[in-house]
């Protein structure tokens, strides 16, 4: 494959190595700022999926990936970190051609997260201890860790490499081979990856990757009885049909799926902040984050004032061409994508909420995706805009009074993401960051990860964590050995 500003075609790269173009079903790849065709796929079928287990599998055996030790293996990691950073201006420029997210946020923080996971991880493996027990003297126990085989690695289409880039490296860290299966909306940053993942030494068959549809070549890849694990990250009603597949062959999963994350904005908050942290939990990215901020909760007694100058800073966020260092927000991913979230500013209207600006297509941009930066006010945490993941640059706005309605509305969702809290009262903050349901609490930050801490969500979701040490669990499996400390009599049986 070809890379930069050139016509691409995507094929599969199983074995170290890209598949010729066969024929087959092809998918045009746009970019969603302008509508034009920038590259095309080449779907893998259930032949070719085979092929890719087969290989991962073969090198999980043969390719002394899992026997090497630690410190050359880290040697390898630390090579694509420093691969990776030294294609980040290659590696931004494709992610923004399929996805249309801003090219300066890609720099910036993307793909240098993208880089980090590698680095991150060979850290992780390189301090992981097993464990003795030795309370009983006749007995030595050993627990250690072993990597599972060949995983499944399915990412969706909202941060391409970054989210891929983080379940290659936990998979791969811990002497595990895998399959990753990106979304088929967005191939182009994650093909040219797999490329650096060889030139820096990866051996073939360990990182392979199929292209195609989440129904086709990704179902194929899910329900291969050669999967050991599963590590997706999409839609919860994709989740649901993949755990239960997952389920009939015992196969673990995790699962990183949609929110409606609350934004809860107390009386007591440094407003100036909690603003900035409002209109970057629900706009940047595209307003494409599963953990965006797009329930904003806020207390009556400043709900006015918060929501007028929320309203204005929305209103002058710089909206155009994501390849221009100074646009905040660029173009939906896809046309479908962008119809649905326009129907939003429908249902809320006919629900009874009140629009408070946007909610319309980007006249001047078409035929680029871009939606107006929106926001409405809910009269009911129940309306449709505040159940429902909509996933672009759409606030939900929600008033409510004292403390214990906070906790009732953010609660009052299927989904458990993360929550942000804004306030200065010590006792408010502990105490909502114990009473919310929800994997993760940001206290006064807005979008922090720590990678070294679980990231996951409550109820619809996810199942399980990302993250150090949940990311080891995950990958290895725990071996215990035991031996005796002396001779021990054994009962004879059979004299
Ligand atoms: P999606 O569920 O449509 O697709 C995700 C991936 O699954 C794609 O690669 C797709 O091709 C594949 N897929 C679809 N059907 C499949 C099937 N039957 N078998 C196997 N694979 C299949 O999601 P999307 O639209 O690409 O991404 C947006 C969603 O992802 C949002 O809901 C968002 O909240 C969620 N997300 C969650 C996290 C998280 O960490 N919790 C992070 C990013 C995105």
């Amino acid at each position: 494959m070809s890379t930069a500003a050139s016509f691409q075609t995507v094929t599969s790269f199983i074995d170290g190595a890209w598949l010729a173009d066969r024929g087959g079903h092809r998918i045009a790849i746009r970019y969603p700022a302008t509508d034009e065709v920038v590259a095309e796929l080449v779907e893998a079928d259930g032949a070719e999926v085979d092929a890719a287990v087969a290989a991962a599998r073969r090198a999980f055996r043969t390719s002394g990936w899992r026997a090497m030790g630690v410190e050359q293996r880290q040697e390898i990691l630390w090579r694509v970190h420093d691969l990776l950073r030294a294609h980040a201006d290659e590696l931004a420029r494709l992610e923004c051609l399929n996805t249309g997210l801003p090219l300066r946020e890609l720099k910036a923080r993307q793909i240098p997260r993208a880089a980090y996971n590698f680095r991150f991880f060979a850290e992780v493996i390189s301090q992981t201890p097993g464990r003795v027990w030795t309370q009983n003297p006749d007995y030595q126990t050993s627990v250690m860790r072993e990597p599972v085989g060949v995983a499944a690695l399915i990412a969706p289409w909202n941060a391409p490499l970054a989210l891929a880039s983080m379940k290659v490296a936990a998979c791969i860290a811990t002497g595990n081979a895998c399959v990753l299966k990106p979304s088929e909306q967005t191939p182009m940053a994650i093909a040219r990856f797999v490329e650096l993942l060889h030139e820096a030494g990866v051996p073939p068959g360990i990182v392979n990757l199929v292209n195609g549809r989440g129904p086709v070549t990704g179902r194929a890849l899910v329900e291969h009885p050669g999967i050991d694990r599963i590590s997706f990250t999409g839609g919860t009603e994709t989740g649901r049909q993949i755990m239960a597949s997952a389920g009939r062959r015992l196969c673990p999963v995790t699962m990183e799926l949609g929110g409606k994350s609350a934004n809860i904005v107390l009386a007591s908050a440094d407003i100036e902040r909690a603003l900035d942290g409002a209109l970057l939990g629900i706009y940047s990215n595209n307003g494409q984050q599963c953990l965006a901020g797009s329930r904003i909760l806020v207390e009556r007694s400043i709900a006015d004032t918060f929501i007028q100058r929320f309203v204005e800073r929305a209103r002058r966020l710089r909206v155009g061409d994501p390849m221009k260092e100074d646009t905040e927000l660029g173009p939906l991913a896809s046309r479908p994508h962008m119809e649905r979230v326009l129907g939003y500013a429908e249902t809320a209207r006919a629900e009874g909420a009140e629009l408070l600006t946007g909610g319309r297509a980007v006249e001047r941009l078409v035929p680029g995706y871009y939606v107006e930066p929106t926001a409405v006010l809910a009269p009911s945490n129940e309306m449709r805009v505040c159940q429902e993941e909509i996933f672009g640059p759409f606030a939900s706005f929600v008033v409510f009074d004292g403390i214990e309605e906070a906790v009732r509305l953010a609660n009052a969702s299927r989904f458990g993401l993360v929550a942000y809290v804004w306030s200065e009262d010590l006792a408010a903050v502990t105490r909502l960051s114990r009473e919310l349901e929800a994997g993760t609490v940001w206290v006064n930050t807005p979008l922090t990860r720590e990678l070294r801490s679980a990231f996951g969500g409550y109820k619809e979701s996810g199942v399980g964590r990302e993250g150090g040490e949940a990311c080891l669990a995950f990958y290895t499996e725990e071996k215990t050995v035991t031996v005796p400390t002396r001779s021990l009599p054994l009962r004879r049986l059979g004299i």
